[in-house]
């Protein structure tokens, strides 16, 4: 048997040894068993003398200034530069992911930009980002980097974002969320069938992290529901789903719906009519969702925020640039003075809808 080995690698706390001579992860609820040399479902994650070892430690995928509204996050310094980086691998197997040439990326060319933290926290800084994203493929998987970043920009006052489909177990959660300001969390669909058949995963940890990050935390958080034609986007799971989210998360969590493609492992789908996104958010918006939103379309009502109490446009978006603002500086309705959730400053960003690869070598 060829026993492989990993270059950048570093240990890992989330493990433990069996009986049989393996060790199990748990990290995430996948809780892979591994013996020497071999790589867990994320495949960022190996088995490495007798220990679990994270193998791309410093290694990324590649560095992008985007708006912060495209990861999405609406309410958390709207309109403001956020630099994003990604890794490769995925602890979940969504057969429509729209990321999977770095999600299911097996090959370390994938991995061709290196950084430190401090690189990536100066680089931030230097280039005028307020934030950090830890996105394209999922933060939990690669946690010990992400938060060696997110320790190294705190130091700089700026802010870690984690796009995640919050698959991560208990211990390693509350670890992984102390070094995180804000988090877009998926909630992919309100069935264990969905999650399962799927994703390759299970609908009760997403759950457990929403209602984590609500009740154990002080991240600022938003959802994201990809609607995907006959799979999830029936008018009793999007009911059924509201009202979970109304009950165990409260009204004001801002979500967000979008609309598939077909990609990777589901080419038969058709792509999400927006009537559909049109109808999830009016739903969610009658069972009491303060702020829903439809995603990736042009849809200047859909996209952009009102105030709960009187209507008033608070922030007008068209897809990810801004035309309007309507809060006060401490982020009240200018009209009525209700506040809306969300963290803001005293004027929105001017990043606009650009987006700008980045080079790390000079930041080194
Ligand atoms: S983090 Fe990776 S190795 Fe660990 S249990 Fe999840 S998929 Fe398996």
């Amino acid at each position: 048997m060829v026993i492989e080995t990993f270059s950048d690698t570093v240990p890992t706390r989330y493990w433990h040894r069996l009986d049989d001579g393996r060790v199990q992860c748990d990290l995430c609820p996948r809780y892979c068993k591994l013996r020497e040399g071999q790589q867990g479902l994320c495949f960022v994650r190996a088995c490495q003398d007798g220990q679990i070892v994270l193998t791309t430690y410093g290694r990324s995928s590649g560095y992008c200034i985007d708006p912060i509204e495209k990861k999405p996050l609406n309410h958390f310094l709207p309109g403001t530069p956020i630099l994003s980086f990604g890794t490769a691998g995925c602890n979940l197997a969504c057969k429509f992911c729209q990321n999977w040439d770095i999600s299911k990326s097996r090959e370390f060319d994938t991995l061709a930009d290196q950084a430190s933290p401090e690189a990536i926290a100066r680089a931030a800084g230097e280039l005028g980002c307020r934030s950090v994203a830890y996105t394209y493929n999922d933060p939990v998987i690669f946690m010990e980097y992400a938060i060696d970043v997110a320790q190294a920009c705190r130091e700089r006052g700026i802010k870690s974002v984690a796009v995640t489909a919050g698959y991560i177990c208990d211990e390693p959660r509350m670890e992984f969320y102390r070094y995180m300001d804000a988090a877009n969390v998926d909630l992919k669909a309100f069935t264990e069938k969905f999650y399962r058949k799927i994703t390759g995963g299970h609908l009760q940890p997403v759950l457990d992290t929403l209602a984590y990050l609500k009740y154990e935390t002080q991240v600022w958080f938003e959802m994201t529901t990809l609607l995907i034609p006959g799979e999830n986007d029936s008018n009793q799971e999007l009911e059924a789903m509201s009202q979970w989210v109304v009950e165990h998360l409260g009204r004001e969590v801002p979500w967000h719906f979008t609309a598939f493609h077909p990609d990777w492992k589901m080419m038969d789908k058709l792509s999400t009519p927006s009537a559909t996104l049109m109808r999830a958010r009016q739903i969610a918006v009658e069972n009491g969702i303060r702020y829903a939103y439809v995603g990736n379309v042009h849809d200047l009502k859909g996209g952009s925020t009102y105030c709960h109490h009187c209507g008033h446009l608070l922030i007008g978006r068209d897809w990810y640039s801004l035309s309007d603002w309507g809060l006060t500086a401490n982020g009240y309705c200018q009209r009525c003075d209700t506040p809306c959730a969300g963290v803001f400053e005293s004027v929105p960003g001017t990043w606009g809808a650009r987006r700008m690869p980045v080079h790390l070598g000079r930041f080194a």
